[in-house]
């Protein structure tokens, strides 16, 4: 008996295995050459777009469906982007169909043609060239006319030159004297300009990165300010020299126009943006253009790692340790760590750069998997900041803030200099609290083990807000307890900074930057904008961070980080160190030179004193070694398996099940199951089961004969459960 060949197709369903279907009526038999092709398949009572994953055969295909329709002529992934996307299915165990579908942007994957990208030219007809003496004589068609009389012109040429083109554009159409035809978009050829001549460190960078051939990973480590932007520009501007694409990925906020003008300037060349302020169609358009190998140089936020690069010579991952390269859920994947595979199987150099780098890259550097390449002093006159902790036990605070510092944020302020004062609290205050009887707003769906989650308080002290999941209440008029009218915001957040700043300093504008200020992506530009070069002050989180240079800032305030001091995420003393360092270096990257200042109740606590005294990597030493001694990672590797559901009891019988079907003899160590963090989270009760291995080997073993029973466990599906490989956090 002969089998018959199917198309093994991959669907965006939470489901592990591919499906069997037979081609669409009347088409010819599938082949290898069907892989990457979208169809559209029916699937129960409904219609998905899949992709062919590869070619299969069937003993009974009067049992198989047949897929309705080709969406693509060729296939659409192929070669190096569908390999890697394999490997990220694999590693993280998730359906080949929803990496596909997390890859692509939204039309490709509502099954919409991959868009056009060409360009738009005019030309004359012969009617046109026939009537051009009929034109009057320095009128705005003549003129158009007289342009267009050596033949066809890209709009944008045509724009440059006669910038009131449009309407007699439109004239000469309605006469049939032009017409507007489509030319394919090629891409200029770079001009790059000259940026700042190299120092020697730079200068070594980039001769590195240069000289790489074939994948090579760096890790470019070099102080804020050092000048690693210039070390990218350069090696991309050498890329391009080679005919080769370039990827540059950065951090949710570090995107910005500011940046990508840079980048323009100094290429020569269209940059092509990808991040989530554009509409879906703008960010198919330029994913088309990349896999036309149009756009050659293509900077976008965490899911551009998924751009297809053709002609690939080079991979960025600028502010390599930021959180926002992870995505948290759904496909959990992490875009730094993707763009080092997809380097490795395009076979080109992959750099990644940072002020603070992650522990798993600074410890891959030392174990000699990474070139470590050092920019230690600030590029151009900019000197460091000079760092000092204040010790504010017992002294009279006004709002959080030590009456020295109220005296410096003056004193910078008369001198015309704009002061940050930064604190990691979004709100007014992080507690609502009766005075009375020391009730605290809770809120109704999030809790710990101790208590329920207290609200935040928002808007000047009138609404609360969950920060875990998004609750929102107004502030009750009395203590619902006992009645009282004494319910007082207890604690400092950025809005209460922020009235407090305008009250004491009413003379110089104050401006808050935070998440619920900067929901819109160009907002925090333009806010910065609104100040200009005056003197002022900027409250706001770590979105302050990065981004925006201020030449004129030049005293950075750090408030209260002691809540980071105390975490139980063994993530949190990193992320701390990462956040002060670099609010810090904003202070100061211009001519003038920049003073931080830290306010603890904790003087001598040993992160804040390896810090401030031995600077970033002497913290990183010792971190690194007690990680070691915690069996943390990077000396394990974690996988966690969440579940979670409104009956604890089922969240736990599926866990239980799973670890249940790990062989006794496994060397992979698991914890649990046991209460998440934090066990209750917009009404559902969350549990988890940790994996932790030494090699990672091991633990991929494990996953891979895991994960279909996972799906195959009758309780799998009562309860909303997700797997995290390299989880950045246990929560
Ligand atoms: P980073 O990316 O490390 O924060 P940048 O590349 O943005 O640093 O450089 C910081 C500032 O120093 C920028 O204004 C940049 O133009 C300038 N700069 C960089 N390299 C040099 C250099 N070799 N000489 C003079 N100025 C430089
Ligand atoms: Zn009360
Ligand atoms: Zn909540």
């Amino acid at each position: 008996m002969s089998s018959c060949p199917t198309l093994r197709i991959a669907l965006p369903v939470p489901l592990p295995q591919a499906f069997d279907y037979l081609p669409p009526a009347g088409g010819p038999a599938p082949s290898q050459a069907d892989v990457g092709r979208r169809l559209r398949v029916p699937f129960g009572s409904r219609e998905l777009v899949g992709m062919v994953e590869g070619i299969g055969g069937s003993d009974d295909p009067a049992g198989l469906k047949a897929a309705l329709e080709w969406l693509d002529p060729a296939p659409l992934l192929g070669g190096e982007l569908l390999a890697s996307l394999r490997w990220l299915a694999r590693y993280i165990h998730a359906p080949l169909g929803e990496v596909v579908a997390t890859a692509l942007p939204t039309p490709l994957r509502r099954g919409e043609p991959l868009p056009d990208t060409h360009g738009w030219a005019w030309e004359l007809t012969d009617a046109g060239r026939d009537g051009m003496p009929g034109l009057r004589n320095g009128s705005r068609p003549q003129r158009l006319a007289t342009l267009l009389a050596d033949g066809a012109l890209a709009e944008e040429v045509i724009e440059a030159r006669m910038h009131d083109w449009r309407e007699p554009s439109r004239a000469l159409l309605k006469r049939g004297f032009v017409q507007r035809v489509a030319v394919p978009a090629t891409a200029p050829p770079a001009r790059p300009n000259p940026g700042p001549a190299p120092n020697p460190q730079q200068q070594a960078a980039i001769e590195a990165i240069t000289a790489a051939n074939g994948f090579h990973p760096f890790l470019l480590d070099g102080v804020t300010g050092s000048g690693k932007t210039e070390v990218y520009l350069q090696a991309i501007a050498h890329c391009l020299a080679q005919g080769r694409q370039a990827l540059v990925l950065v951090p949710e906020i570090g995107l910005t126009p500011q940046m990508l003008a840079r980048f323009r300037a100094r290429l020569g060349i269209p940059v092509h943006a990808l991040h989530s302020g554009l509409n879906d169609n703008e960010r198919a358009r330029v994913w088309a253009a990349a896999a036309r190998g149009e756009a050659r140089v293509v900077v976008g936020t965490r899911s551009a790692v998924f751009t297809p690069l053709p002609q690939a010579g080079l991979l960025v991952v600028d502010e390599e340790h930021d959180g926002s390269y992870k995505q948290q859920d759904g496909i959990r994947y992490h875009a730094r760590d993707f763009a080092l595979v997809r380097g490795k199987a395009l076979d080109v150099p992959v750099v990644l750069g940072s002020a603070t780098p992650s522990l798993e890259s600074l410890h891959n550097a030392r174990a000699g998997r990474y070139a470590h390449l050092r920019l230690q002093q600030r590029a151009g006159d900019a000197r460091p900041p000079a760092v000092r902790v204040f010790d504010v036990r017992k002294r009279p605070l006004q709002d959080g803030l030590s009456p020295e510092v109220l005296e410096g944020i003056g004193r910078h302020l008369q001198a015309g200099n704009q002061v940050l004062v930064f604190k990691n609290r979004r709100g007014y205050a992080p507690v609502l609290l009766c005075h009375d009887c020391g009730w605290t707003a809770p809120c109704r769906r999030c809790s710990t083990p101790l208590h329920a989650t207290p609200m935040t308080v928002h808007g000047a002290g009138r609404r609360l807000q969950c920060h875990h999941c998004g609750a929102r209440a107004p502030v009750p008029l009395a203590c619902p307890d006992c009645g009282s009218l004494a319910l007082q915001p207890q604690g400092i957040g950025t809005e209460r900074l922020e009235e407090r700043l305008l009250q004491l300093f009413p003379d110089f504008p104050v401006l808050r930057i935070d998440r619920g200020t900067t929901a819109r992506r160009d907002a925090l530009e333009r806010t910065l904008a609104t100040l200009g070069e005056q003197a002022g002050i900027l409250v706001g989180t770590q979105i302050l961070a990065k981004g925006h240079d201020l030449p004129k800032l030049t005293l950075v305030v750090v408030v209260g980080i002691d809540e980071g001091l105390f975490s139980a995420d063994f993530r949190a003393s990193e992320k701390l160190a990462q956040q002060l360092i670099q609010v810090a270096g904003r202070a100061g990257r211009a001519e003038r030179p920049g003073e931080v200042w830290l306010q603890t109740h904790h003087p001598d606590n040993a992160l804040l004193h390896t810090l401030v005294n031995g600077g970033y990597h002497a913290f990183a030493e010792a971190e690194l070694a007690q990680r070691e001694a915690a069996g943390f990672p990077p000396f394990a590797h974690l996988a966690l398996l969440r579940a979670e559901v409104r009956q604890v009891e089922q969240a736990n019988a599926f866990l239980a099940a799973l670890k249940q079907a790990i062989p006794a003899d496994d060397p992979v160590e698991r914890y649990g199951p046991m209460p998440a963090p934090m066990p209750r989270r917009a009404g559902f009760q969350r549990t988890q089961l940790l994996l932790s291995a030494p090699q990672r080997r091991a633990l991929h073993a494990l996953l891979d004969a895991l994960m279909p029973q996972a799906y195959a466990l009758p309780q799998a599906r009562r309860v909303r459960w997700s797997l995290d490989v390299d989880p950045m956090d246990l929560y």
